[in-house]
């Protein structure tokens, strides 16, 4: 860490920070300048949160040196770490396409969902049965219903699935009939949830809020894993932005970003992203170029009649045309599908 005196601070004060410095176990550095004095604070400087220097009259600027989340970062831990979902990986060599209907909104739909995914090649089983709805008088989900006919659909056809979690209470329930856990983007920021997940041994796919900065989506992902849950993705799922003409902004630079800078996988959802259907195909052939790990993507058997986000839900033949375009971009990108 770098901190930046204020002109006029004394020596004496200078060493009353050193010190500080030094009882935290990091070693101190005084480097008087013609105008200012700067300080150093060399070894892990995380442990000088506690000292506020932020807060601090005679600081004028700090400068971190290293990332604030450790755990989740290429730093801490340099090699790819792979998230298993049930017997498929999220991570690695291979190209992960979790897809499904937004909402699970019956059996029969449910099921014809799956065949559709796992005939074009998709590797998880998507499906809310918790939904945070923008609208209090929108579809809710089927609760326990909607997992217990994910857990029916997902041994029917021998595929993994994954379906967002919305409250704590709720864990249990989800981590006994999902193979995943989904933190929406409304939920990015709750912190107990968080922790909570942090406990569950079920692999976690954290999506960006939509309106947080990457650094707050890695220090989301540091408080599942510090509770002791290393296997967490993240998701770039879009962005607000001023534009009307797609839902969000999909923030494709994201990926490169984040995959240097952690080595958790990285997932991107074309779907919130544009929630444009035409969009979402072209989306996930570029976040496959990016270096992405994988995609979620919605598809409804009848994206008419979807009780939720059917605007952006992929008709099964468009599916299919995106799981075939996309071998190539992954193969570009070093990856199998
Ligand atoms: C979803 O995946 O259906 C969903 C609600 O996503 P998000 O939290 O990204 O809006
Ligand atoms: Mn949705």
């Amino acid at each position: 860490m770098i901190i930046v005196l204020k002109p006029g601070t004394t020596k004496e004060q200078a060493d009353e920070i050193l010190g500080k410095i030094a009882d935290l176990g990091c070693k101190p550095l005084y480097m008087p300048g013609e105008e200012r004095v700067v300080l150093g604070a060399l070894g892990d400087e995380r442990v000088l949160g506690s000292l506020h220097l932020e807060n601090d009259p005679r600081v004028e600027s700090i400068t971190e040196i290293l990332s604030p989340y450790k755990l989740v970062s290429r730093e801490f831990h340099p090699h790819d770490t792979v998230v298993n979902i049930g017997k498929r990986s999220v991570g690695g060599e291979t190209f992960a396409v979790m897809a499904g209907p937004c909402s699970v909104e019956s059996h029969e739909q449910m099921s014809e969902a799956a065949r559709v995914v796992k005939q074009g090649g998709g590797t998880v089983l998507r499906g809310g049965a918790f939904k945070p709805r923008t609208s209090p008088y929108a579809f809710q989900g089927l609760g326990v219903e909607g997992l217990e006919i994910l857990q029916s659909v997902s041994a029917e056809y021998d595929i993994p699935t994954i379906t967002e979690v919305v409250e704590v209470a709720d864990i249990e329930a989800v981590q006994d009939r999902a193979d995943a856990l989904q933190v929406g983007t409304r939920n990015m920021q709750n912190y107990r949830l968080l922790a909570a997940l942090g406990r569950c041994s079920k692999p976690v796919l954290l999506k960006r809020g939509m309106a947080a900065e990457l650094k707050e989506l890695l220090l989301a992902a540091e408080y599942i894993v510090s509770e002791g849950n290393p296997h967490v993705m993240l998701c770039e799922r879009g962005i607000k932005t001023f534009g009307s003409e797609m839902r969000n902004t999909l923030d494709l630079a994201a990926v490169p970003y984040l995959k240097q800078r952690t080595h958790l996988p990285v997932i991107v959802d074309p779907s919130h992203g544009t929630g444009v259907r035409e969009l979402v195909a072209p989306m996930a052939w570029a976040a496959a170029a990016a270096g992405a790990d994988g995609i979620m993507v919605e598809v409804h058997p009848n994206p008419a009649s979807a009780l939720s986000d059917g605007k952006q839900s992929l008709f099964p033949e468009q599916f299919n045309e995106l799981m075939v375009g996309l071998r190539r971009f992954a193969e570009a990108a070093g990856r199998r599908l």
